[in-house]
């Protein structure tokens, strides 16, 4: 007889593993199915996020960042550091044991909540069926009254250039790379793109950053691109715009890339290791059986409502496999939302505020409407920002880059969007979405105290500054 559960969740990436935790929370009876192999051929919890995406890069940028800090800053503080060297090594390990502790706690929160944790591909065969086949090939079925997808997405890979796993890599390789690349080419200046490029340059390789599009960050403020830009080409990215890749062949050890630029000439660059950071596919291989009734759309996105409901009863899926932002936190709050509903209690995922953030240097983050946005809607809107130059906290840390923007309504003062360039901006963020969960207005915001001296004042300052009520920087003439 098929083993049976009340939930089986397929995929225990930051989608899946909270799905699993918040239904047995819920007192059902749970099981969740992971893929995830290591390069070692170990199983491990957590998916993409923690074993090649949010947590290792986060590691590197952090190791990373202090590196350039010794070698920029501390000399403005008047320390002198001298005789600075990295070993490589030792921060890959650090990397790859934070990155396994990490994902041995979700096995331990399995065992702590009562989920039963299955190692190897899990498959939808129909409503209340799945097939599971073990990592040593031993195949089974479980009977399941609800199932969750969430397995996932993984990188595109360019038909022109594919992966040799050496010297054309994914992002997953270049966070395991074992020397510093003379020569790092890149392609994609998205998120990702930017900030495999920001690890690697701070270590020493030449990065080249080639981009299809004409215009830098499109999705984020423009006034916030544009800052960005200014600092990473300082830190020495060399960000190429408009270009597009067309191919790319390995010769001799080394890697040349063809494009056309942007004025659309052919071009070629020859570098050590490309990375191709173009985006990611939700990952659907071998998940559903024929029949089921799960609909994809064209891209492969499982097609769902705003509650995750794929239209098969009892069948949903969440995170990096359906619309919406591929963000470890969307998942995470699609889960729990799922296993809420299916115990028949209160979920609901706000979509319009979900942060967005960038681990770079200076970081960048943002919650709501762009003031490009803002603009073509045609709504009357104000506008307060606040450089970090003005803040003592932001002086202490030498931090001065960067700034914080608020774009509220001119009727009712709500807050619209906010837009963080400068330290700890993913931090800072954190008070605007609370805020605009709360519908808080700008005038909210204002009368908050925030203590002083500190980075989040920053934020106070940009929403008294809407109203040209700045006190710490002259405001704006109406
Ligand atoms: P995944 O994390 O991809 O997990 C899916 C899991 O399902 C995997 O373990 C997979 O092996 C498994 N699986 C797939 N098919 C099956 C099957 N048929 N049976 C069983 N198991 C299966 N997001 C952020 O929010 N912040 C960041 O800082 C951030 N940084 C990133 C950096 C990099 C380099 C990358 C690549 C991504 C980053 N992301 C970040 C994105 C984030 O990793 C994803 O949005 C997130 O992992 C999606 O979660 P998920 O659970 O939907 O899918
Ligand atoms: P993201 O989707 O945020 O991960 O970013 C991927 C980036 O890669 C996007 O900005 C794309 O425009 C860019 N991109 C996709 N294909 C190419 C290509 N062939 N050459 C250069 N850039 C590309």
């Amino acid at each position: 007889m098929a083993d049976s559960y009340d939930v089986v969740v397929i995929g225990g990436g930051p989608a899946g593993y909270p799905a699993a935790i918040r239904a047995a929370q819920n007192g059902l009876k749970v099981a969740c199915i992971d893929a995830w192999k290591n390069r070692d051929g170990t199983a491990a919890l957590g998916g993409t996020c923690l074993n090649a995406g949010c947590i290792p890069s986060k590691v590197l940028l952090e190791s990373t960042e202090l590196l350039h800090r010794a070698q920029h800053e501390f000399a403005a503080h008047g320390i002198k550091a001298s005789g600075l060297a990295v070993d490589l090594a030792v921060m890959q390990k650090r990397r790859a044991t934070i990155v396994k502790n990490m994902t041995q706690g979700i096995a331990g929160l399995f065992k702590a909540a009562g989920v039963t944790a299955l190692a190897g591909h899990g498959k939808l065969l129909a409503a209340g069926r799945v097939g599971f086949t073990a990592h040593d090939g031993a195949t089974r079925e479980l009977a399941a009254k609800h199932v969750i997808l969430a397995s996932g997405s993984v990188p595109v890979e360019l038909k022109s250039l594919p992966f040799d796993g050496k010297h054309i890599i994914d992002s997953w390789g270049a966070l395991e790379l074992d020397t510093v690349p003379q020569r790092l080419g890149v392609i994609g200046a998205g998120v990702i793109g930017l900030e495999l490029g920001s690890v690697w340059r701070r270590l020493g390789s030449e990065v080249v950053v080639l981009e299809a599009l004409p215009d830098f960050l499109p999705m984020a403020d423009g006034a916030v691109s544009k800052e960005a830009l200014r600092h990473f080409a300082k830190l020495g990215l060399d960000i190429r715009l408009g270009t597009k890749v067309t191919g790319a062949k390995v010769v001799k050890g080394a890697v040349d890339v063809t494009f056309t630029d942007a004025k659309g000439a052919a071009q070629t660059l020859k570098v050590d290791t490309l990375v191709v950071a173009v985006g990611r596919r939700p990952n659907s291989r071998d998940l559903l059986a024929d029949g089921t009734g799960v609909r994809q759309d064209e891209r492969g996105f499982v097609v769902v409502d705003e509650a995750c409901r794929t239209g098969v009863p009892n069948v949903w899926a969440v995170g990096d496999l359906v619309r919406g932002p591929m963000l470890a936190h969307k998942g995470k709050e699609e889960g729990v939302m799922v296993a809420d509903l299916i115990a028949g209690h209160y979920g609901e995922v706000n979509y319009r505020t979900i942060p967005s953030v960038i681990y770079t240097a200076p970081e960048i983050a943002w919650v709501g409407e762009t003031e490009e946005q803002v603009k073509a809607s045609g709504r009357a809107y104000k506008v307060g920002t606040f450089p970090f130059m003005a803040s003592g906290r932001a002086r202490a840390m030498e931090a001065g880059a960067g700034f914080a923007k608020i774009v509220s309504a001119i009727d009712g003062d709500e807050i619209l969007g906010v837009h963080i360039i400068g330290p700890m901006a993913g931090e800072l963020i954190a008070e605007a979405v609370l805020a605009m969960e709360y519908s808080a207005s700008t005038e909210d915001l204002q009368r908050t105290i925030h203590a002083h001296p500190t980075l989040s004042e920053a934020l106070h300052e940009a929403a008294l500054a809407a109203d040209r009520k700045a006190i710490d920087i002259p405001n704006r003439k109406a």
